[in-house]
């Protein structure tokens, strides 16, 4: 078994947090599947034998996880046995699905017993994307979208409250649109890049960690609802921040990772105290007897659940840079935009690039889909000679419906067709909702009315902004 984060040696270099990524040696092939879809090339290892992950270079994607088809066949007798390594994967006992070399370290087991406890305010968060790939472990086809079927089975989960990272994408578009028209007007620490996605958080921290400035100083969405769980949220249900349970649903394994930066948190609590990938919570959804197909639709709880499309849109590639230029036309021109659906900002895995006239502004912008494609830029951004004022960038293929703890595609030709279903899904719950900009959203102009002042304000840098940290390997080593 490979540790993906070595212990912290007294330095804040590696966040003290539990390895999340692993090769199961008695298992691993060595067929070097996951080694083609690495996009840092962390996985070594002579092909027919097992491999193992290069802690430092890994960015906690996932993407090996999906690539391997090498599982436990349960009659072999020098396998620890299934219940075992269900244990030790962190995964609850009733799962049924086979037991892949590359796994991420689970947390439903601990969730399950945290729901049992009657003395926490349990509130959960859910990503764009999971509505859009939830109902697939439940046999529906790719891309089936039930937002109201997931808020209905996280209650039956025992969830007191049932909120939405879609709010929290809205709210990192009031603060990231704010601070990229600020660098844009003093011409300062351009271009700026998102820094919603861990993955490419940490590839920036270890590989180009002289262009951090470059990063937006936003925290993502996730963190950015986990703070305002601890705070805002505790307040309005006048619950002690000590007693909540702060649980996200993500596509993502690194979300893992991200949850335990000690920086995540909010006056001495932690921002997200669990992360759970849609593959988890639909096994604890079987685990507990939910029957998911037959649900009625249920809404999310206020005030961290009504949501925008722009919010929406965050979970393909893309969505951050168009749900940003919606809010950015409008504070900066003072004008409505006069098309809502950017389609030459939507795309596949690669680099697209785009000139959206904003008034007197030609805002040049880049989107990066696979972290494999975002050296020639960073190369650039070194030299000095980048043309764009802003450049997405997600760590996965096709962004967040492409992520590693997304459900299992075991054929190679299912990729494409799931992938595009999960986008075509997330722009059609956009284009549905009544409100499709971030700042029009009236929860938001509550929040900022009754809580937060304004973006980029003393209360939002205090909980909603960060700071990243170099982890160059000199400095690890050092
Ligand atoms: S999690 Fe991502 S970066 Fe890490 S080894 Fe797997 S594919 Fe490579
Ligand atoms: S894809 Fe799975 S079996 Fe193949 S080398 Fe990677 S971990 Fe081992």
């Amino acid at each position: 078994m490979t540790n993906l984060i070595p212990e912290k040696k007294g330095s804040s270099v590696m966040p003290n947090i539990d390895p999340i990524i692993h090769i199961d040696k008695q298992l691993c092939t060595g067929c070097r599947r996951c080694a083609s879809v690495c996009p840092v090339d962390a996985i070594t290892g002579e092909a027919g034998t097992p491999q193992s992950i290069d802690a430092h270079r890994c960015v906690i994607c996932g993407q090996c996880i999906q690539a391997c088809t090498a599982y436990a066949a349960e009659s072999e007798p020098s396998l620890a046995s299934r219940a075992e390594k269900l244990r030790q994967r962190g995964q609850v006992s009733s799962v049924r699905e086979p037991l892949f070399a590359a796994y991420s370290t689970g947390h439903g087991l601990e969730l399950k017993e945290a729901l049992a406890d009657p003395k926490r305010h349990k509130v959960v968060q859910c990503a764009p994307v999971i509505r859009v790939s939830l109902a697939e472990e439940f046999g529906l086809p790719f891309g089936t979208l039930t937002p109201g079927k997931m808020a209905a089975a996280l209650r039956r989960l025992n969830f007191d409250r049932v909120y939405d990272t879609n709010f929290g994408a809205d709210v990192t578009i009031m603060e990231e649109g704010s601070e990229l028209i600020g660098r844009v007007m003093s011409g300062e620490r351009l271009p700026m890049f998102t820094s919603c996605c861990p993955a490419w958080v940490k590839h920036a921290e270890t590989t180009a960690p002289q262009l951090l400035e470059h990063l937006s100083s936003c925290k993502s969405p996730m963190q950015m609802i986990g703070a305002l769980v601890k705070t805002y949220s505790a307040e309005v249900d006048g619950v002690d921040p000590a007693d909540i349970l702060s649980v996200a649903v993500m596509p993502c394994t690194c979300k893992k990772f991200e949850a335990g930066r000690e920086e995540m948190n909010v006056d001495g609590h932690q921002e997200v105290d669990l992360v759970i990938t849609t593959r988890e919570l639909a096994q604890l959804i079987k685990d507990k007897g939910i029957d998911f197909i037959n649900l009625p639709d249920e809404p999310f709880d206020s005030p961290l659940g009504k949501y925008s499309g722009a919010g929406t849109i965050f979970g393909a590639t893309g969505g951050v840079m168009e749900a940003a230029i919606r809010t950015g036309y409008e504070l900066m021109t003072h004008e409505s935009i006069p098309n809502l659906q950017l389609d030459f900002i939507r795309g596949d895995e690669g680099i697209r690039t785009a000139a959206v006239q904003i008034g007197d502004l030609e805002l040049k912008v880049a989107m990066v889909a696979g972290l494999k494609y975002v050296s020639s830029i960073l190369e650039q951004v070194a030299e000095g000679t980048c043309p764009y004022h802003f450049i997405e960038v997600m760590a996965c293929p096709e962004g967040c419906v492409s992520g590693g703890g997304q459900p299992k595609l075991l054929l190679e030709t299912q990729r494409k067709s799931a992938y595009q279903a999960r986008k075509s899904s997330i722009y059609r719950h956009d284009a549905n909702q009544k409100v499709r900009k971030s700042h029009e959203n009236p929860a938001i102009i509550k929040l900022y009315k009754d809580f937060l002042g304004e973006p980029l304000g003393h209360a939002s840098h205090h909980l909603l902004h960060t700071k990243f940290i170099s982890r160059s390997a000199k400095e690890e080593l050092s």
